[in-house]
């Protein structure tokens, strides 16, 4: 038979996402004779008898985590998590006895880098309901509907996608949007973009990532939506940012700058080198965007640097009188790539001391 995983710790090595079925505990009472032996012999404790008293404790811990299997198996589950032993006196008149408790959660393991298949063979259930029928046939018309190009996204359906987590729409849904801000579409209303945009919370974070970033800098008001995603989930592709950064014009750049400021979820060995490529691409996407020229004056000449405005600034003055820009294009108060590159700086700095590559 397949050996039941037990862990300590919240994860069970080599499977994704769990799911908790419940929590389940187990006693097991060991006699007297264990207790009051384990104290009269403790002269010879390096003797042999220790290894005794070794061997019984662990196998009265075999019986416990045994019994705790036994309990999440009732429970439907197929692995237990987070799963501790404690080791109880109980006294009692001049009796004394020995308690082990396991405690630990049963869950139901999915398997890991197993590719979802198409939501119809999603679960191959052994029966459905007729609510979970009618929701596939919903399911089902959408994806019909759309796979035609006649899916319209409204209020209404956005609310069905988000609901029944359709999330082969995700992709049509983003395209809906950047078409729409990019036309200057009026009807579209930012708490229903954001509102829709919640279906990424129900979605694995790689693909969530993976999606929502093949879409930045292809519109401006849509980086903003994405951005507040990836802040609430923790998403960060240093790659995709170094690619708009590179090829993107001005305002999609400044966009980007501020995706690689969001508090990515987890950071790993690999991220020291994505982050050190955009440091290096940082290094020279954000050049001055004019010179410094000498104009004439009554007075005989001045200094002057050219806004992206048109707008014509003395040397001293650092943001455009007209447009409040430096000559870098950046706003004053907004995060500058310089911004970026300290932090970013320091991050590495930081992750090269406390990660290693394993
Ligand atoms: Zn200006």
């Amino acid at each position: 038979m397949k050996k039941f995983p037990v862990s300590t710790t919240n994860l069970i090595d080599g499977y994704g996402k769990t799911f908790n079925v419940g929590f389940v505990s187990s006693h097991v009472v060991a006699g007297t004779n264990l207790f009051s032996d384990m104290f009269a012999s403790i002269s010879d404790v390096f003797g042999g008898r220790s290894e005794t008293y070794r061997n019984q404790l662990a196998s009265i811990k075999k019986e416990a985590i045994d019994e705790l299997i036994l309990e999440a198996k009732k429970l439907g589950g197929d692995a237990l998590v987070g799963v501790s032993v404690d080791f109880d006196e109980i006294s009692g008149g001049n009796k004394s006895m020995f308690m082990v408790t396991a405690v630990g959660t049963a869950v139901k393991l999915e398997q890991a880098n197993v590719i979802k298949p198409d939501f119809i063979v999603d679960k191959m259930a052994s029966r459905l309901s007729s609510e979970e029928l009618r929701v596939m046939r919903l399911k089902a018309d959408y994806l019909e509907l759309n796979a035609k190009g006649s899916l319209k996204f409204t209020e209404e359906n956005i609310a069905d996608i988000i609901e029944y987590e359709i999330f082969d729409l995700c992709v049509p849904l983003l395209e809906f949007y950047k078409n729409a801000y990019n036309d200057g579409s009026p009807s579209l209303n930012s708490r229903i973009v954001e509102y829709s945009l919640s279906i990424f919370k129900g979605m694995e974070p790689s693909e969530a990532e993976k999606i929502i970033y093949s879409f930045l800098g292809k519109s401006l008001s849509l980086d903003f939506m994405l951005l507040k995603v990836c802040k609430d989930l923790g998403l960060v592709d240093y790659d995709c940012i170094a690619k708009v950064i590179k090829s993107a014009e001005l305002k999609s750049k400044q966009n980007a700058l501020h995706f690689i400021m969001v508090n990515k979820n987890e950071y790993k060995y690999g991220d020291i080198a994505k982050m050190e490529g955009l440091l290096e691409v940082l290094s020279t996407a954000f050049p001055p965007l004019s010179e410094v020229m000498q104009v004439k004056t009554i007075m005989g000449s001045k200094s002057v640097w050219k806004c992206v405005c048109g707008c014509e600034n003395s040397e001293k003055i650092s943001y455009c009188t007209s447009c409040n820009c430096d000559i870098f294009g950046f706003k004053s108060k907004s995060i500058t790539a310089d911004d970026v590159c300290i932090l970013l700086k320091k991050d590495v700095e930081i992750l090269k001391n406390n990660l290693t590559n394993i």
